[in-house]
């Protein structure tokens, strides 16, 4: 069962003190600055795709989207995992 586009994704906080470069948002095209605590994203059958988001873009997309944000799998009425 999947339905993201991506398949099952692994979302990880990355704190501060591990942001030691500039990475860029897909969500906002804006540049996430080193120290700047946020969330990365991988597909588990694609890690080479993965990409450093925004806390709050992150949410604010997978809000739009109707998935969750924690697994980024459709909300659509059932439970996510
Ligand atoms: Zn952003």
């Amino acid at each position: 069962m999947e339905d993201s586009p991506l398949g099952p994704l692994v979302v990880k906080p990355i704190q501060p003190y591990q942001a030691r470069k500039v990475y860029s948002c897909p969500g906002c095209s804006g540049d996430i600055v080193s120290g700047t605590g946020h969330l990365v994203v991988i597909p588990e059958h694609a890690p080479d795709l993965r990409r450093h988001w925004h806390r709050g873009c992150w949410f604010k997309e997978m809000r739009r989207a109707g998935y969750s944000a924690d697994s980024g799998q459709p909300m659509n009425g059932r439970a996510a995992r």
